[in-house]
């Protein structure tokens, strides 16, 4: 936390505004919400408004039902008539965007117009903002001057990750509290948890938990399949799931007496495991490419790349994540069969006889990645225990298709061994070695996603000692549908 912050007491928890704002028990619980998208490029479709679900998804977590999401270009005018509007039907609004320094940007003027007030200057969001840009070495320009602006009864919300300040005003007649946050997601994001959160008025003594779980290998409609009665909208804990790329997370809310939530939880994340656990990688937020990092450098395995059809994306992913330079060594990017055959090994006549996309080349891939550690002399204190290689060899699209081999086909494979050190050398053990053949749908950039997504999904199973017999879009080394128990892999695109 910055010494100069404004509101310095937000960090630690709820300030003392929000928590009066929480804890009033005169005034009712905030149950009913509006969201406002704002900003020109919303309209015209160059930007998608993320911010509106994420908000709705929160403020759902929190108890509070949305009732409407608005969009509306850059103008002060309609900003103010929407909150107007909406104030009558709503106790809370979440405003995103708009609160930038540029001459378009409208919404804090917005905001004054709905809440009667004139613009002022917070001096102390003036001193926190002087302060920052002096020590970036700049001076502050009229432009940022204006983010310091606010309608009179209003007051600032802390940006801990930029330079617009968010604004809080009450319009005073149906006291509807309105809250403007920055466009960006992430600043809006660490705004929404730091000043909106603690703010929200709850009903009771109830609290409201909620518990969130990770799986990868099954698709959206038949994880809902399975939940079955899981996922009735009348249920507390009340469960829903969303997908993308192949991962899917389900969120659990529990509303009610503290002394319950821990039972209620525990009972209903018990069900789902029942349902779809063979495929649950972690209980918390995290990525597949994070979660696999984590247990990478937890086991102090290490994992090198052979990578064909996604030309590093696999390694891009995995390195994404802070910390994993201590589980990635590298890898090679072996895009034509020169490549392959000269850097990681594979026969000529494994490629003559089988083609550069197909199973034996995904498997000499990885093995010969794998074998590349051998012979190494040990360098650093600390060896791995176990080294995974992870290669793929695909067709991404939108050419090279065949009926046999069609664009989206996939082989991936892992090959993980036990590393010894021998007389100073390193050497990687006989490996086990596994490949899945895929067909990912979708353009190029959704098949090369996806494909990320499953080689991480692979080597989580393995180094979670899971058996996932098959994962969403795998097929049989044919390529023919597996005829699954839990019905086909080849799922519709989303
Ligand atoms: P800044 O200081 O960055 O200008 P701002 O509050 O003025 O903050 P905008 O200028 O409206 O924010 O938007 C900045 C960027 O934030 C946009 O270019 C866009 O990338 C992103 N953004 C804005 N609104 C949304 C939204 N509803 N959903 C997703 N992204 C958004």
């Amino acid at each position: 936390m910055s010494p100069d912050d404004p509101h310095p007491r937000q960090h630690a928890g709820r300030s003392a505004e929000t928590a009066a704002l929480a804890a009033s028990d005169k005034t009712p619980p905030h149950r009913v919400a509006a969201v406002l998208a704002i900003g020109d490029e919303l309209l015209t479709g160059q930007t998608l408004d993320s911010n509106s679900r994420w908000v709705s998804n929160r403020l759902a977590e929190l108890g509070v039902s949305t009732i409407e999401h608005a969009t509306l270009g850059d103008d002060a005018v309609a900003i103010a008539g929407a909150i107007s509007r909406l104030a009558t039907r709503c106790d809370l609004i979440v405003a995103t965007g708009g609160l930038g320094p540029t001459a378009d940007d409208l919404t804090r003027d917005g905001l004054a117009i709905a809440a009667g007030d004139a613009l002022v200057r917070d001096d102390a969001a003036y001193d926190w903002l002087t302060k920052l840009f002096a020590s970036r070495g700049r001076p502050i320009r009229d432009g940022n001057e204006r983010q310091t602006m606010r309608p009179a009864s209003g007051r600032m919300l802390h940006n801990a990750q930029g330079t617009a300040p968010g604004i809080h005003v009450v319009i005073p007649k149906h006291r509807c509290d309105v809250f403007a946050l920055p466009g960006p997601p992430f600043e809006m994001r660490a705004m929404f948890e730091a000043s909106i959160e603690p703010a929200i008025r709850r009903g009771g003594d109830d609290v409201i938990r909620v518990r969130i779980a990770k799986h990868v290998g099954i698709g959206e409609s038949n994880a809902a399949a399975a939940l079955g009665d899981l996922l009735d909208r009348n249920r507390n804990p009340l469960v829903g799931i969303t997908a993308s790329d192949g991962v899917i997370t389900t969120r659990t809310r529990y509303v009610g007496p503290a002394a319950n939530a821990d039972d209620a939880l525990a009972e209903t994340a018990a069900a789902i495991d029942q349902c779809i656990g063979v495929y649950r990688f972690a209980e918390r937020d995290v990525s597949v490419f994070d979660a696999t990092i984590d247990l990478t450098r937890e086991r102090n395995d290490a994992v090198i790349f052979a990578e064909s059809c996604t030309a590093g994306l696999i390694a891009k992913r995995f390195t994404d994540v802070a910390g994993s330079s201590d589980a990635v060594l590298g890898g090679w990017v072996c895009y034509s069969n020169d490549w392959k055959m000269q850097h990681v090994g594979v026969a000529d006549d494994v490629i003559t006889q089988h083609g550069a996309v197909s199973e034996p080349v995904a498997r000499d891939l990885a093995v010969g990645a794998l074998a590349n550690l051998r012979q190494r002399q040990r360098t650093g204190a600390q060896p791995w225990r176990v080294a995974h290689a992870l290669s793929v060899t695909g067709i991404a699209g939108p050419d090279g298709g065949s009926e046999q081999k069609p664009v989206g086909t996939v082989f991936i494979g892992r090959a993980s061994a036990i590393v010894e050190t021998r007389d100073g050398w390193l050497n990687a053990g006989e490996p086990s070695v596994e490949v899945r053949r895929f067909h990912f749908p979708g353009d190029r950039e959704r098949v090369r996603e996806r494909t990320a997504v499953a080689a991480a999904a692979m080597l989580l199973a393995e180094l979670q000692q899971r058996q996932t017999p098959t994962l969403l879009w795998q097929t049989e080394p044919d390529g023919l549908p597996i005829d699954s128990a839990d019905g086909s892999p080849l799922q519709p695109d989303r």
